[in-house]
């Protein structure tokens, strides 16, 4: 921290959102105290520290942490608790609604504790808190070995983990969280601990889909599955017009699908893709990405059904890398985009839900946004609803309206279709939510997404939180239900 240049007091932001100074010398002791650097306005490499995934989002904290050991995450948790300073936490900085920056606060930036280490007989990987999805499954794949992650290689394995977690592997291994198997992480207490089911069993159950509520991890284990290296995957790619029958199809299909198969829906304007027609480029179309993950020749003959839900115009399946499908998405997804996004559960899609989706998609916005609906089911869906917080053991479908522009001059027509998307289908939709894809104005849809988990959640954040130091996030507010609610013994999944 250059504080050469800074004036004898700096302003910051409290976790109440006053304005408050504080002497400079308390955050140069602070910062003499960690091994990584605290960067404030002004210093060399603070502007990029401050920059998340989403552009939409432009705060200034008054100190970036850049932690490079446990010690100096409780080191940043201990500071901030004793200012009552607004904290955040940045993983990958991946989340929508761009909690990860404390405007006028203090951002604890975990990307240094990237450390991955995979053990290939036990089948368990030990992930720093600051590793991205394609750091792990790199890592992972070099065993072939892997663990369900999302589909876009930037986001953070933390996040990601802690909200819940669902990718190509879901059907087949879970949820990211039913894998996870412990997690070494710093209370707002400041306490370093290592929860895992036989350690500090219920804060264990938090973790799994709780969000950043409880405290900060600094690693995690997860259960590895044999998975490639060559799976069968790729696209099938239909016009526009035939996409009420398709996806009609494509709905009857999932239902007997094999776990090892999963088939995602999108709607969108036809990227520039080699395989595809020129001509198509720039028009509506629905694209049906697919992976298999078990043996190749049983993907192939189990994902024929897809190429017959109607004329395809175009498709290009085959054995390829599972590591390289896990990035095929993410020339679509890179950084630096402006981001508004609406989601829904879904238990089934009926063909009322299919008109609105396809009525919304022929009124796109712009090339880059798309409504995008996952298949879900198989293992996940086996879990039970009160084993871990991710209570959503029912959804079968997970849509996302991906509002995505560039110019700031279209904020709100974008968010206009995109929560227009979400209203038309919200009938048809089940009460939950899924936390990982909530924007900064939907802290209503929390509870409902915990469903019966919730008070559960309160009374552990009541416990472990009781100040809400852990505030910037999809947020469980503490409250004194310590001793009304019941603590059941969690069931593993
Ligand atoms: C392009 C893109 C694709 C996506 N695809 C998928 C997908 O396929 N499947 C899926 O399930 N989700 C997906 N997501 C959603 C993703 O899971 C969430 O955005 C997730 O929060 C990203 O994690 P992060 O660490 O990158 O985010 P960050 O913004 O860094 O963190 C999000 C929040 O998590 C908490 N947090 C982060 N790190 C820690 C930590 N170490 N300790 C405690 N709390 C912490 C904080 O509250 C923080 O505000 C996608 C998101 C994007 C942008």
């Amino acid at each position: 921290m250059n504080t050469a240049t800074m004036p004898r007091t700096f302003s910051y932001t409290t976790l109440d959102k006053e304005v408050r100074r504080m002497p400079t010398f308390d955050a140069q002791a602070f910062a003499a105290q960690m091994s990584g650097d605290v960067l404030a306005p002004g210093d060399m490499g603070y502007e990029d520290a401050r920059q998340v995934w989403n552009a939409t989002v432009d705060r200034h904290p008054a100190l970036i942490a850049r932690c490079l050991s446990e010690r100096d995450v409780q080191t940043a948790i201990r500071f901030a608790a004793s200012h009552r300073m607004s904290l955040s936490v940045r993983g990958g900085g991946h989340h929508i609604a761009g909690n990860a920056v404390a405007d006028g606060g203090l951002m604890m930036d975990l990307s240094g504790l990237r450390d991955i280490r995979i053990d290939p007989v036990a089948r368990i990987a030990h992930v720093g808190a600051g590793a991205l999805l394609g750091d792990f499954d790199r890592a992972a794949q070099a065993h072939g070995l892997a663990t369900p992650l999302g589909i876009n290689s930037t986001t953070g394995v933390a996040g990601l983990t802690l909200g819940g977690g669902f990718g190509w592997l879901t059907r087949r291994h879970g949820m990211t969280v039913d894998n996870l198997l412990g997690a070494t992480m710093v209370t707002a207490d400041g306490q370093l601990r290592t929860v895992s089911a036989e350690s500090e069993p219920e804060l264990f159950w938090a973790l799994r889909g709780g969000g950043g509520n409880f405290g900060v991890v600094t690693s995690f284990q997860f259960r590895l599955h044999p998975v490639g290296p060559q799976v069968y995957a790729g696209l099938v790619v239909y016009p526009f017009s035939q996409a009420v029958r398709v996806l009609r199809a494509w709905r009857d299909f999932c239902a007997t699908a094999p776990d090892e198969l999963s088939v995602w829906a999108v709607m969108r304007k036809a990227p520039p893709l080699p395989f595809l027609p020129a001509s198509v480029h720039g028009s509506e179309v629905v694209i049906f990405p697919l992976l298999h993950c078990g043996d190749v020749e049983a993907g192939e003959r189990a994902a024929a059904p897809v190429l017959a839900f109607g004329e395809p115009i175009a498709a290009a399946l085959g054995a390829q890398p599972y590591s390289a499908f896990q990035t095929a998405f993410d020339p679509l997804l890179a950084p630096g985009g402006r981001n508004y996004w609406k989601s829904n559960n879904f238990s089934r899609l009926d063909d009322v839900a299919i008109a609105e989706l396809v009525n919304a998609a022929g009124r796109l916005p712009g090339p880059e946004c798309e409504i995008f609906v996952a298949q879900l089911g198989g293992a996940m869906s086996r879990v039970e609803p009160a084993a871990t917080p991710f209570v959503g053991r029912d959804v079968r479908f997970i849509m996302n309206v991906h509002g995505r522009w560039s110019d700031p001059r279209d904020d709100e027509r974008v968010r206009a279709w995109a929560r227009g998307t979400f209203e038309a289908a919200a009938p048809h939709a089940t009460a939950s939510g899924y936390v990982n894809f909530f924007t900064e104005d939907e802290a209503e849809r929390v509870s409902a997404s915990y469903g019966a988990n919730y008070a559960r959640l309160q009374a552990l954040k009541q416990r472990y939180d009781p100040t809400n130091l852990f505030r910037m996030n999809l947020n469980i507010a503490p409250h004194g239900a310590l001793r009304a609610v019941a603590m059941p013994r969690e069931p593993m999944p």
